[in-house]
């Protein structure tokens, strides 16, 4: 991923997806806001003890940042929902965040924003169908393959073809950290493969094979492959932090590419 920095917040893009000029999206890091403490400092999550009005005031940031376009947020919960906002009306309205871990677009100046610490966002385009999806892929959603549900949820509202899409997956908990104690417990046994040492397991292998397994080209597919937790001084990271901000990862259709 390169790094990029205008006036606002800085971020990260992936090369592959900043070559089309009718999207936009960006890796947001935890620098460039105004959140104190252990929410220090572009902390665009509520619900996690920061003061919201700050939040408010960094979302503004990144609204700025992204050109002004309208950011859809979305309540997750490690689900596996798909929310879809379609320029034909038939989805959901944007505007109030549905409860979903998943988000799907063809709107015009819709950015759709997901928010981590340690969980992957996974971002997809599809350049033909002109379609954008924005995936909150914890482990447990990880486990349910939202990756593999969220492709298909394209092809279903869109008409996308897996094989046009490109994806990015972000900063996220690397197989260096992913330590899964209770494995036996907490990851079904076709996923034991993805094991590496005693108890950890390697989640951007999983979301490489869950795209591939979509229909994804791999040639299509970056793996941002920074881990939060050895980078907690660039992102938030809820396992080496607990009490923490969430960084935000966007991606939209421009309403003037
Ligand atoms: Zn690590």
């Amino acid at each position: 991923m390169r790094r990029v920095q205008h006036n606002g917040p800085p971020f990260y893009q992936f090369s592959h997806l900043a070559h089309f000029p009718e999207i936009q999206h960006a890796v947001f890091t935890r620098d460039g806001g105004e959140s104190a403490g252990p929410f220090a400092s572009l902390n665009t999550a509520v619900g996690v003890g920061d003061d919201p009005e700050v939040v408010a005031r960094n979302r503004t940031r990144i609204k700025t940042a992204m050109g002004g376009a309208r950011l859809q947020f979305a309540r997750q919960v490690h689900g596996v929902d798909v929310a879809v906002f379609s320029a034909d009306g038939k989805g959901v309205s944007p505007g109030d965040a549905p409860e979903a871990d998943a988000m799907i677009t063809d709107i015009p100046g819709l950015d759709l924003i997901i928010q981590v610490a340690d969980c992957q966002a996974v971002l997809l385009y599809d350049p033909v169908r002109r379609a954008a999806a924005n995936i909150h892929s914890g482990w447990r959603s990880s486990v349910a393959n939202i990756i593999g549900g969220t492709a298909a949820a394209m092809t279903a509202k869109f008409g996308s073809d897996p094989a046009d899409m490109l994806a990015g997956v972000g900063p996220s908990l690397g197989p260096c950290c992913g330590e899964f104690i209770n494995y036996r417990e907490e990851i079904p046994a076709p996923l034991w493969k993805y094991r590496i040492g005693d108890h950890h397991f390697d989640f951007w292998a999983v979301s490489r094979d869950q795209l591939t397994a979509s229909g994804v080209r791999e040639e299509n597919i970056r793996i941002g492959g920074i881990c939060t937790r050895c980078r907690a001084d660039r992102f938030y990271s809820y396992r080496s932090e607990g009490r923490t901000g969430r960084f935000a990862v966007v991606i939209g259709l421009r309403k003037n590419p």
